[in-house]
């Protein structure tokens, strides 16, 4: 089968790799139907490695994916062959500290599709039944792949501090961002303000729901977002973006008390103002990962209609041309480009 199999930075390369062998106990060979290249996938491509762990020398990237069943172990039980599913990246050993808690994010052997194990730019990958979630008829497989960056944002939106109608700063709008601004509108929340400045990552958040997007061009972001809060900054922020000052402007930006969710990576320490946070008694917390239930919720939200991830779908292509029209237009043009899904079969 074709693969992108990643080799180092700036070396991926399109191989032909054998077919996984047929799965055995718990495992499920599954035929990708559409798989979204990550920020994550992009950081592994151009500074790599990164999440992809130092002893490996190669691996098919790939960890936003729906998928067919198409072959079974002989212990599973809770999918068939032909059901359309999204697949949970995470690979969790079921019987450490955290997994006995059933918080498998921070699973402590934890393995990764698509950093890992092999992932789903190809056309087969494995995973192992637990990992699996059917995806009702009504959903259409393009939404599949959108399951889990929109389960990392709605994981954040069930962070305790996060209320029904509380209001939300949003600083970014790239996938993730993008991705906060529906769960949050979907999860009930209430005015939704967005710092952004490439017009068109704008727009597509005013389509996603956001009621201001502010460019930090033309206003001071900190002063206009106290100046639509009555003074106080709004209950929860969201950074998006992975940078020192757009960290510094989320603790700014919460109200004294308010909540900041980090989900931004950023290419090296920094040196972030915590005396804001100090100062006004308020909370910061990490934004990564999900628990399994949530990948159902997202989509049920999708069946639903609550939830329409459809605007963030900007670039649709085979698996052939992933790095001259997806890693490479994903660098060019930052605009235009949110999410890119791959055909690979
Ligand atoms: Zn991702
Ligand atoms: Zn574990």
């Amino acid at each position: 089968m074709l693969a992108a199999n990643w080799h180092g930075p700036k070396d991926i390369r399109l191989e032909e790799l054998p077919d996984p062998i047929e799965p055995t106990g718990e495992d499920v060979l599954v035929e990708v139907s559409w798989c979204g290249i990550c920020g994550t996938d992009l950081h592994e491509y151009l500074a790599g490695p990164i999440f992809i762990p130092p002893h490996v020398d190669e691996v098919v990237l790939g960890h936003e994916f729906s998928a067919r069943v198409v072959a079974i172990g002989d212990q599973v039980d809770s999918v068939a062959i032909g059901d359309r599913v999204v697949v949970i990246p995470h690979r969790v050993c079921r019987e450490c500290h955290f997994c006995r808690r059933l918080m498998f994010q921070h699973c402590r052997n934890l393995q990764l599709i698509g950093y890992t194990r092999n992932g789903a730019f190809a056309r087969f990958t494995i995973a192992r039944q637990d990992q699996l979630v059917v995806l009702p008829a009504e959903i259409p497989e393009e939404f599949g792949a959108l399951v889990e960056p929109l389960a990392v944002t709605f994981h954040g939106m069930r962070q305790p501090g996060v209320e029904l109608g509380a209001d939300i700063t949003i600083i970014g709008a790239g996938p993730i961002g993008l991705s906060a601004v529906a769960t949050a509108k979907a999860a009930g929340l209430g005015r939704i303000y967005v710092v952004e400045m490439l017009p068109q990552r704008a727009a597509i958040a005013r389509a996603m729901g956001a009621d201001e997007v502010l460019d930090p061009r033309d206003v001071e972001p900190l002063a206009a977002i106290r100046e639509l809060t009555g003074g106080e900054g709004t209950s929860v922020t969201m950074e998006c973006v992975g940078r020192e000052e757009t960290m510094d402007l989320a603790i700014q930006a919460a109200r004294p008390g308010g909540l900041v969710l980090l989900a931004g990576i950023t290419e090296s320490p920094s040196d972030v103002d915590l005396n804001a946070a100090v100062r006004d008694e308020k909370e910061i917390r990490g934004c990564i990962g999900y628990f399994d239930g949530e990948f159902g919720a997202v989509i049920e939200l999708l069946a639903s209609g609550r939830l329409d991830p459809a605007p963030m779908i900007t670039h649709k292509l085979e698996l052939d041309r992933i790095v001259a029209d997806g890693f490479e237009l994903l660098v060019r043009d930052r605009d235009s480009c949110i999410k890119v899904l791959v055909s690979p079969s």
